[in-house]
């Protein structure tokens, strides 16, 4: 078959099985271009079945980009709790207020002003601009690496510089001009539901008889694996700190991985330091104050993308000092049941968790 022949099978024969077959997903039933990028920013590195509640409350909460931009951080972050990648909601707000006072509140539709935009980035410019705006953009992230690099039978790792920019360029030469966003919808959900990272279901897959890979029965070994690297991991120790019936918590710098959240104050435990001298430190180098380090309260592991975590937490009780942020951007007396009102990351909500399951300490 001649390239350009193959090229329209695999183009009209996907739309065809993608009309059948898409799954019915919260995002696909609009072409708001809002509702696109939010969803869009919500499914990076997230599984479907994990965002489809947040983007409906989402949406609920902040039905525009305006709302959106005027929202106070906080709030924001607390809707995104759990999701992970902060960074996301942090970069979705200051877009927001972007698009605001630079288009009116009314996304851009090309790729070039798209990716103009904090957050934005060549994969999420392409589905916006295709999906909302039925412009002929390509998109690749790893479902349509993998396809492409399956039918394609390109040998090389998808991270490699080289090989992604063929994937770029395979991706826009098979980009139609008529429904480019429904094309692109396709090559993601075969990579989704058909071309498995492990276990390929060739036998059901619409584009067999094109896929290289499968003719030479390479499917399960492309794309070509890199091994992964070994993570560092950090034993971290932190306080529940106690003063007349209120705890202690304060919030991350802006920036950063977690920026923006709410914990209980603490860090790394330094080589040779026992885990009550390592809260004691960390209390003081964050806050400026002084705490008696009281019994063990909780051990949580929590494994980030980067790097491993062992999460010790101890019953606290302030001893003197008045806490100012030497090393956060603020902080809060609350009342124990109020914790909930704010966001924190994963590791500290398993800290809560077990607060809530016992009696409070004082
Ligand atoms: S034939 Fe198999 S390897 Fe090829 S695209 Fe389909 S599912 Fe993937």
């Amino acid at each position: 078959m001649k390239r350009q022949e193959r090229h329209a099978f695999i183009q009209n024969t996907l739309r065809d099985w993608f009309a059948a077959n898409a799954r019915d997903l919260p995002w696909r039933r609009t072409n708001d271009p809002y509702a696109v990028w939010i969803s869009e920013i919500m499914l990076q590195q997230t599984r479907v079945e994990a965002v489809a509640p947040y983007y409906e409350r989402f949406l609920a909460r902040f039905p525009t980009v305006a709302s959106l931009a005027r929202a106070r951080l906080d709030t924001v972050l607390k809707l995104w709790e759990g999701l992970g990648y902060y960074a996301r909601a942090r970069s979705l707000q200051r877009a927001a207020q972007e698009i605001v006072s630079r288009w009116g509140g009314r996304l851009p539709s090309s790729r070039e002003e798209l990716l103009t935009l904090p957050g934005i980035g060549r994969y999420t410019a392409g589905a916006i601009a295709s999906i909302a705006f039925d412009r002929r953009e390509p998109l690749v992230d790893g479902n349509v690496a993998r396809v492409l690099c399956r039918i394609f039978r390109l040998h090389g790792s998808p991270k490699d510089t080289a090989i992604r920019e063929r994937l770029w360029s395979i991706a826009q030469e098979l980009v139609p001009a008529q429904r480019p966003g429904q094309f692109n919808q396709a090559l993601m959900e075969l990579g989704a539901e058909v071309c498995l990272p492990r276990g390929p279901r060739c036998h059901v897959c619409p584009v067999e008889r094109v896929c290289e890979a499968r003719l030479h029965h390479e499917q399960d070994l492309l794309p070509t694996r890199v091994p992964k690297k070994r993570l560092p991991h950090y034993v971290v120790a932190v306080g529940v700190i106690y003063h007349r019936g209120r705890i202690l918590i304060d919030k991350r710098q802006p920036e950063g991985l977690l920026g923006g959240l709410w914990e209980f104050p603490g860090g790394k435990k330094q080589r040779g330091e026992s885990l009550p001298a390592a809260v004691r430190r960390e209390v003081r180098e964050e806050l400026a104050i002084t705490v008696r380090v009281g019994r063990p309260l909780a051990v949580v592991d929590h494994a980030y993308s980067h790097f491993h975590v062992r999460l010790h937490a101890f019953e606290c009780t302030y001893v003197s000092g008045t806490p100012r942020c030497i090393a956060c951007a603020d902080f809060k007396w609350v009342r124990p049941g109020d914790l909930g009102r704010y966001a924190f990351p994963a590791a500290n909500k398993k800290i809560i968790a077990v607060l809530r399951s016992r009696q409070p300490a004082k």
